[in-house]
């Protein structure tokens, strides 16, 4: 006989019973009993639970009597546990969680937080859940109450209350369903850590129990829970604050949040930590480190303009904060690039439409600002332009104001200009204008804009958000007597390789100009500036604007291929199929050193010089460990480079290859010298062999390339392959070709004849001939630059 201790509440009976269930089905050899204890807990139903001062009110009692051995095993929820175990007593892993969500128990059906009635009365007696749904809505109130999960139901009723907050996992182990009821995301609400989980204890000593419960304990369940209480077992805080933590487990990696706060509700922080699933205690005890180590108080919000698409149109304070922000908040004006700039710990929360459909409005907007105040420190609004033309910074500043956040706004550059400008057209010119207008062509259909006196301005008319009004505004100035013959410019994407500019005449802007949504975001300009397009147009006459390009190099060298192709107007897709990662141990270097005395270093790319020299960082060395060694590099690239950890090359060859380093050891090299290669597991091993015909060579493998396996950008680069259209081709290395290569084996696709492959040098040039691609065109300075230059 099992006796199985637990305490008398209709859901510790259901809980407990529902456990027996499951020991009865794996183990039936065994008998169970149900021995109920009252807890001290249970006895005090007068006094709000925070006010009990001590941790484990419902725990204590149930301990004795499995220590005395009057039962095996204890049943308790695991979220009434204290951190520290019982000494005498273990806990087995648990069984598969119930649903962790809390849920929102109201008298009227409600779909959402924001549909509760201004100054609704919440009943809850936990800080945690309390501060959490005032962060969503401060206006509510909220009620203390106690008792069990039907009780508090009813409190509802009784108390005249709008709602309660419960745990999800009490209402499913009762089978309740009541009638409106709505879950709390975990993103709205951080659960208790553990919620959900039982926790069954048994005498550390008492092997048969022990192996018993293992038989209906979960790993993944075990994993969260674990992460979760060793995160509040770190924290310090007590029952008087909110603490809450949720764990998940994806592919091998755990992701632990937390919320932590003081006891009136002044400050509420969170953290998010990921790690390796096989360490959850101490991901838990890193997120609560986190936390701890945030600053208290509300955060900052910063309403940042963004410039009107071209990345680079970014002010230095924007791009300051996006570096060193943790929360940003952004719509489908701020170009994607940016949030590259943002730390990948920071929360990206997209408010912008999506397919047609507002996603959230204004006023959410408004309260999600507010809300991200109270968790994080440094929010950035990211908004396209500058945030207050026509950008509704102002109102997004007024209600921050009134509930005394402090904020900041940052000053952008408008497509207003910025988009005239990429168009050829200067928004002022002492032969055309001294003045410029900015309105507003989204009206509704009963207003409209004031022709008459809009006519009458000399200065240039720029239209923002004005495709669909496009005609009634030309219709507009010529009836109120502006010459018919006033050049206009649609603006569509300005800024961007997309740019695409119609010009036309006021009279025949009708048939010229494109009134389609698909042109949107768009700019309408009314004024002679036009004219000057004609000799100031020096961004669409690049000689890569609008081209689209793929670059393909391993992540962390893409960028310099990627920037070089954008500064000529190319609509890159960045597409990494490689990346390099570090497989030299601190080991292997040193002893390598140790045991060697070496007279030549020689770099045969980027990568070997970064791997290596990190590697002699790693392990306590610096540039001096290489005093009196002659050091070559490959080419330029691979010199500065070494420049930058301190060292000069002595050697550069003339011809940046393996070939051009042979011939340029060759008169060096004796057979007394000992030649350190440092490479990558791919690396050509033509010199290494000349090499060692002379002298003594040792290699050192210092990174491996490996392919990149799912990538967003992936997609996109798919599609361009696809429609057929042209796509410029940069091929900087043999692997990267045959890496690409694959990548089209993979997903069965030949490439379009209008695709136009560039190699960056010969042996490029003849992996890509081998896999039967044609090579438009070959660089003749095997750089970068030279590719580009090549491409142009
Ligand atoms: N605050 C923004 C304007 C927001 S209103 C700014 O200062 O630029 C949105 C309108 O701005 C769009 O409808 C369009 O008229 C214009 N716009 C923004 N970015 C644009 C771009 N890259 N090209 C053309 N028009 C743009």
């Amino acid at each position: 006989m099992i006796k199985v201790g637990t305490r008398g509440s209709n859901l510790a009976l259901t809980q407990t019973n529902q456990t027996i269930h499951a020991l009865k089905s794996k183990a039936p050899e065994f008998d169970y009993e149900v021995v109920v204890i009252k807890t001290k807990g249970d006895l005090r139903q007068d006094i709000a639970l925070g006010a009990f001062g001590e941790k484990g009110i419902f725990v204590t009692e149930i301990e004795e009597q499995l220590l005395s051995g009057a039962i095996d095993i204890a049943i308790h929820s695991m979220k009434d546990m204290p951190s520290e175990v019982t000494k005498g007593l273990a806990f087995s892993a648990p069984p598969l969680r119930e649903d962790p969500r809390d849920v929102l128990i109201t008298n009227t059906p409600i779909k959402c937080v924001f549909d509760l009635k201004q100054g609704a009365k919440i009943g809850t007696g936990s800080k945690r859940r309390g501060f959490q749904l005032q962060t969503l809505r401060p206006d509510l109130e909220m009620v203390p109450i106690r008792g069990n999960v039907e009780t508090r139901i009813e409190k509802i009723m009784t108390d005249n209350l709008d709602g309660v907050v419960l745990a999800a996992a009490g209402i499913h182990r009762l089978g309740l369903s009541p009638k409106n009821m709505i879950y709390l995301s975990t993103e709205e609400m951080i659960p208790a850590p553990a919620q959900g989980a039982l926790a069954i204890q048994y005498r550390a000593s008492d092997e048969k129990v022990q192996m018993l419960l293992k038989r209906i304990s979960d790993f993944e369940t075990d994993l969260c829970v674990r992460a979760e209480r060793s995160f509040l077992s770190h924290i310090e805080g007590s029952c008087h604050v909110p603490i809450g933590a949720i764990a998940s487990v994806f592919e091998g990696t755990l992701t632990l949040k937390g919320i932590f706060g003081d006891a009136d509700g002044t400050w509420l922080k969170t953290a998010e930590w990921t790690g390796d699933m096989a360490s959850p205690e101490a991901i838990g005890a890193s997120c609560a480190k986190a936390i701890t180590d945030q600053n208290n108080g509300p955060g900052k919000v910063f309403l940042v303009g963004a410039g009107p698409g071209d990345t680079e149109l970014l002010t230095l304070k924007a791009k300051n904060l996006l570096e060193n922000c943790d929360a940003v908040v952004y719509d489908r004006l701020s170009s994607p690039e940016l949030l590259k700039l943002v730390p990948e710990s920071a929360r990206k929360i997209y408010v912008g439409k999506a397919a047609n459909q507002h996603t959230y409005t204004q006023d959410a907007i408004n309260r999600l600002l507010i809300v991200l105040s109270r968790t994080h420190h440094k929010i950035v609004r990211l908004k396209g332009g500058d945030p207050y033309v026509f950008g509704r910074g102002g109102e997004e500043g007024n209600d921050l104001k009134a509930l005394n956040i402090p904020f900041e706004v940052v000053p952008g550059i408008s497509s207003a200009i910025a988009g005239l400008n990429y168009a050829g057209i200067p928004i002022t010119h002492r032969a055309h204008a001294s003045s410029f207008h900015v309105f507003t062509g989204h009206f509704k259909d009963d207003q409209t804009l004031d022709f008459k006196t809009i006519a009458q301005l000399e200065g240039t008319l720029v239209f923002l958000m004005s495709i669909a009004s496009l005609h009634s505004i030309c219709h507009g100035l010529m009836r109120e007597g502006m010459a018919v013959t006033t050049p206009v410019a649609m603006i569509s994407k300005a800024t961007t390789p997309e740019q695409v500019t119609f010009v036309s005449t006021l009279e025949n802007a009708k048939v010229d100009l494109p009134a389609d949504q698909k042109f949107s975001p768009a700019l309408f300009v009314v004024g002679n500036v036009v004219t000057e397009r004609e000799s100031l147009n020096w961004f669409e006459s690049k000689p890569l604007f609008g081209k689209t390009a793929l670059v393909m190099r391993s992540k962390d060298q893409a960028s310099k291929l990627a920037l070089a192709l954008k500064a000529q107007g190319t609509k890159v897709l960045e597409c990494p199929m490689i990346q390099t990662v570090p497989v030299l141990s601190s080991e292997a270097l040193s002893n390598t050193f140790k045991t060697n005395h070496f007279t030549h270093l020689w770099f045969t790319s980027e990568n070997t010089v970064k791997y290596f020299m990190e590697g002699l960082l790693n392990i306590g060395l610096d540039a001096r460990a290489l005093s009196g060694i002659k050091i070559l590099a490959i080419g330029n690239a691979t010199a500065s480079t070494l420049k930058t950890y301190g060292i000069f090359p002595d050697y550069i060859p003339e011809t940046f290859t393996q070939e051009g380093i042979i011939s340029c050891m060759s008169a060096v090299l004796h057979a007394e010298d000992h030649v350190l290669l440092p490479c990558g597991n791919l690396s050509r091993d033509i010199l290494s062999k000349w090499a060692k015909a002379i002298c003594q060579v040792t290699e050192l493998t210092t990174y491996e390339t490996r392919p990149v396996s799912t990538e967003k950008s992936h997609a996109e680069a798919l599609e361009a392959l696809i429609s057929g259209q042209e796509v410029l081709l940069p091929f900087t290395s043999s692997s990267s070709v045959q890496n690409f290569h694959n990548w089209l084996l993979d997903k069965d696709l030949k490439l379009s004849e209008k695709c136009k492959c560039f190699s960056i040098g010969p042996l490029t040039t003849k992996t890509l001939k081998s896999l039967g691609y044609d090579v438009y065109a070959e660089a003749t300075t095997h750089t970068i630059d030279g590719l580009v230059y090549c491409m142009l």
